[in-house]
């Protein structure tokens, strides 16, 4: 513990700037964030062996099950049939990332970056960590910290009714379960838009883990968003024209009030029912005071990865 304390101990300097700093500093994560050209440089050199090169003295390799299957990554050839991967514990160079960004003074679009860099480094199935997606990083962050720290650890939480303040201990691996999409949930989920005269179906993906800038950025507009999701757009105009990605802005810019709800609420749909949901936690029984209206009920709790990352590296020894 003396060891992870030293390596991983923001001051509170580094908090406070930590939650100060907003998305201001969008441009910073293009100087982290993996091109498209060293992306497909590494699918070149990763082609023939099924975990990356690691050493003896490398932590041992754990299991670690995907929320969206093998189905839905055709191109990652080995997550296993069952939609596993290998992931280990951080070392001291993932711990370094962090150090890194604090120095850089860390943002949340940093810091969503350099988790991404944590969790590429923590994979070890040879696969393109950015090609998996979003929903993916929750329950894969959350599982490298288990194997790294301590599984249990404690949140601060405020009763929704009478602002008591509760300290809940929570463990990392039993109270955050993730759900995983079954072999009939298929990505890109396909949407026939009803707001044009003749036929469009749009095939709709949930961002990947190299589509985070770009998707969570206030700069991006709702046109940039989605067009980073869309798969395809299948159609004929009406002068038999076959739709191809020309058209696509267009389109996507078009659409309909109906047509923009229902891209909308698959989005939606895809991080409800599927992966961690972190704006969600059940805690149960929480408020222990009883002229409280909500006394010893189940309250449910937002707890962002950037308090729980916060909490777990500042982790006082007891
Ligand atoms: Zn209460």
């Amino acid at each position: 513990m003396t060891e992870k304390r030293t390596v991983l101990n923001p001051t509170a300097a580094d908090i406070e700037k930590l939650e100060k700093d907003q998305m201001a500093a969008a441009t910073k994560i293009k100087t982290i964030e993996p091109t498209k050209e060293i992306v497909d440089e590494k699918i070149v050199d990763i082609i023939s062996h099924e975990f990356k090169d690691d050493d003896i003295f490398s932590p041992k390799k754990v299991t670690h099950k995907l929320v969206a299957g093998k189905h839905n990554y055709p191109e990652l050839n080995f997550i296993t049939s069952k939609g596993e991967i290998s992931i280990r514990r951080m070392t001291a160079t993932e711990e370094g990332y962090f150090y890194e960004a604090l120095e850089k003074g860390l943002n949340m679009t940093l810091f969503f970056a350099t988790i991404n860099r944590m969790i590429d480094s923590c994979v070890r199935t040879n696969i393109d960590t950015y090609k998996l997606s979003l929903i993916e990083k929750t329950p894969l962050f959350l599982h490298i910290l288990a194997l790294t720290y301590d599984n249990k650890h404690t949140f601060t939480f405020k009763c929704d009714e009478c602002e008591s303040e509760y300290e809940i201990k929570l463990d990392l691996v039993k109270d955050f379960v993730s759900k995983i999409m079954p072999k009939s949930f298929k990505l890109p989920v396909k949407i026939p838009l009803k707001g044009y005269d003749f036929p469009l179906t749009l095939y709709l993906n949930y961002p990947l883990i190299q589509d985070e800038a770009i998707y969570l950025s206030t700069e991006t507009n709702w046109l940039g968003k989605i067009r980073t999701i869309i798969e395809k757009i299948e159609g004929v105009l009406p002068d038999g024209t076959v739709v191809d990605e020309s058209h696509y802005d267009s389109i996507i810019n078009n659409l309909d009030k109906v047509d923009t709800k229902k891209v909308k609420d698959t989005l939606n749909d895809i991080v409800t029912n599927y992966g961690l949901n972190l704006s969600d936690i059940t805690i149960k029984s929480m408020c222990k005071n009883k002229s409280c209206t909500l006394w010893n009920k189940d309250q449910v709790k937002a707890l962002p990865l950037d308090e729980i990352l916060l909490n777990v590296f500042t982790k006082d020894e007891d």
